[in-house]
Formats: C-alpha cells, sequence, structure tokens
C-alpha cells in the first residue's frame, strides 16, 4: 500500500492518508506527537518513559523531505521528527485498530 495524499484537517486534528487503492486512513495529531521517532523522543521511551502529549496538540505543518516522508511541526514546537511513510502506515493501523 503506497500514500498518495496527505491532508491536514485541523479542524478534527487528525492527518488524512489516502491510499494507492482509494481508501482513506486517519491518524490523530496526538498519535503522530506521541510516535516520534526523533532522538529526544526515542531516548525517553528507551528509558522507559512515555512521550508526555497533551490532547489538545496540533500538526501545524508538513514538509516533505524527499522520496523519504515528511517532517512535522507541531504546536508545542517540536519539529525534529521525521515520519517516513512506513511509520505512517503504522500508525494509521494503530489507529484503526
Ligand atoms: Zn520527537
Amino acid at each position: 500500500m503506497t500514500i498518495t495524499s496527505l491532508r491536514n484537517d485541523k479542524s478534527r486534528r487528525v492527518l488524512e492518508l489516502g491510499h494507492d487503492d482509494g481508501a482513506t486512513a486517519e491518524i490523530s495529531h496526538q498519535a503522530l506527537r506521541s510516535g516520534c521517532r526523533c532522538s529526544g523522543c526515542t531516548a525517553v521511551r528507551r528509558a522507559g518513559g512515555a512521550v508526555d502529549v497533551d490532547a489538545a496538540i496540533a500538526l501545524e505543518q508538513i514538509t516533505p523531505v524527499g522520496v523519504y516522508g515528511v517532517q512535522l511541526t507541531f504546536s508545542d514546537g517540536h519539529d525534529r521528527g521525521i515520519y517516513p511513510w512506513q511509520l505512517l502506515l503504522e500508525l494509521s493501523e494503530i489507529q484503526a485498530a
């Protein structure tokens, strides 16, 4: 499955993913933020903690990173997370489950 479009629905605070087969999926902004894989958030997780995310967190900006994925900027100022397409697919599957 390939992601062909991304739409940031700021009113519902979800990222909508469009797939090449026409299906769509959603990831909440909160789930995106807590799924961040940057070195800082990964270190928190390795230490046994959870990335603390306010429920009011919002995704502010989507920046393409080549063919690799996207960089996301959140309302708490966190912009270090690179989200490969595969990670977005995994996060959307978690949300649907
Ligand atoms: Zn992070």
